[in-house]
């Protein structure tokens, strides 16, 4: 396999920078940050001696970015949907018409231009779902490390892979499960993923709350329920072959024993506070795709209210489907002006450690610390000093950001 965009020196190199954020409540002015074979090997004041250096300069060097959910295969249908503005049934109406119109070699080359993207603007490792399995090449062939979660959809018996871990250098590819969302899967079938999920060493990701629609539809009332459930029995998932098991999906899950600290549960748009303490005292991750959940919905999750109630929350930027781009710089902005109270630490947090953390990879990425994986990031920011260079950093235009990766 040729990873073309990312060199990893074999040699140890010391790279210095006026600002380094190596975590929560981890910013050093002046410090270096020496890279071995595509991992941290320490964190200094001074650059060892004797060791190559590269002084960045003025500036924030920070951990690379995680994106705890994507769909790369579904980049060939960047811009062939209609704007949802937040209809969000008749969206997944367009998007089941629009998937056969697939071409093969289009669709490769769309997963490989998106996953280049991604990697341009810093992503080092992605949360990527899967229900063919064949996008994994694309993500490693840019150099941003990969969990494929294999989607698990309706009663079918046809399996996700065994979960599992591949290292190469600094490049991680791994195998996990998914299941599409408690309205899309039967019981019986929720509970044999979570064992499955949780026999490795990965979390299971479910979609969950997305909608009104499927908020009605549990509760069994309301126009857009009623489509769902339309939509669902034409599809050939009646509503009674779910056993569903309370009137609110988090609670519906909860009685499957579904939720817990190795549960990834993303969007989460519906979620009250009483069910963000859940989720909370549950131990689950909860990942934002904050521009597709505005564009589907009209809304994001209450971010305040969940880092409040203790949830630890991960950033996603979701497909190409309900996204215009695989830039996590794109979700921090837009979060961070829907709820301006956050602190831009918070939500730097969310693109980095809170994804990892929710992805089961917290020892591996998120952190600048040893043994911790490359890229690393710089952004040249001139001027900005202490908290203000977060700030400026998470506020800066996604498009003009030229940062510079570090492996
Ligand atoms: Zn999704």
């Amino acid at each position: 396999m040729t990873i073309p965009d990312r060199q990893e020196s074999a040699k140890p190199t010391a790279h210095g920078a006026a600002w380094v954020w190596c975590g929560p409540g981890r910013l050093l002015e002046r410090a270096w940050v020496v890279v071995e074979e595509g991992r941290v090997r320490e964190v200094c004041q001074r650059p060892p001696a004797g060791m190559s250096r590269n002084d960045l300069g003025q500036g924030l060097l920070l951990p690379g970015l995680v994106n705890a959910h994507t769909h790369l295969e579904l980049s060939f249908l960047a811009g062939a949907l209609p704007a949802p503005q937040g209809d969000f049934m008749g969206w997944i109406e367009e998007m089941v018409n629009s998937r056969p119109g697939y071409d093969r070699d289009g669709a490769k080359e769309a997963a490989r231009r998106a996953a280049r993207f991604a990697a341009r603007r810093g992503t080092a490792l992605a949360g990527d779902i899967t229900n063919t399995g064949k996008a994994a090449w694309a993500w490693a062939e840019a150099g941003v490390s990969s969990v494929s979660f294999f989607e698990a959809v309706g009663p079918s018996r046809c399996e996700p892979p065994e979960p599992g871990l591949a290292w190469q250098g600094g490049l991680l590819s791994a195998q996990a499960v998914a299941l599409h969302a408690p309205y899309s899967v039967p019981s019986w079938r929720v509970r044999a993923l979570k064992q499955k999920a949780a026999a490795g060493p990965l979390p299971l990701s479910v979609h969950l709350a997305e909608s009104r629609a499927e908020m009605e539809f549990f509760a069994g009332q309301g126009r857009e329920g009623l489509r769902m459930d339309a939509f669902l029995q034409a599809r050939g998932l009646p509503k009674d072959g779910l056993d569903l098991r309370a009137d609110s999906p988090l609670e519906h899950l909860m009685a499957l024993g579904a939720v817990d600290g190795q549960t990834l549960l993303v969007h989460g748009v519906q979620l009250a506070k009483k069910d963000l303490a859940t989720v909370a005292s549950a131990g689950a991750s909860l990942c934002l795709c904050p521009r597709s959940n505005l564009g589907l919905t009209g809304a994001v999750a209450d971010a305040p209210a969940a880092l409040a109630a203790g949830v630890n929350l991960a950033l996603g930027t979701d497909s190409l489907a309900s996204s215009p781009d695989l830039s996590l710089w794109a979700e921090m902005r837009l979060l961070l002006e829907l709820y301006p109270e956050l602190d831009p630490e918070a939500v730097l947090a969310m693109a980095t450690i809170g994804g990892a953390k929710a992805l089961g990879l917290a020892d591996h990425f998120g952190l600048i610390a040893p043994g911790y994986a490359t890229p690393l990031v710089f952004l040249p920011l001139e001027g900005a000093d202490g908290k203000g260079i977060l700030q400026a950093a998470v506020t800066g235009d996604p498009g003009g950001l030229a940062l510079e990766l570090i492996s």
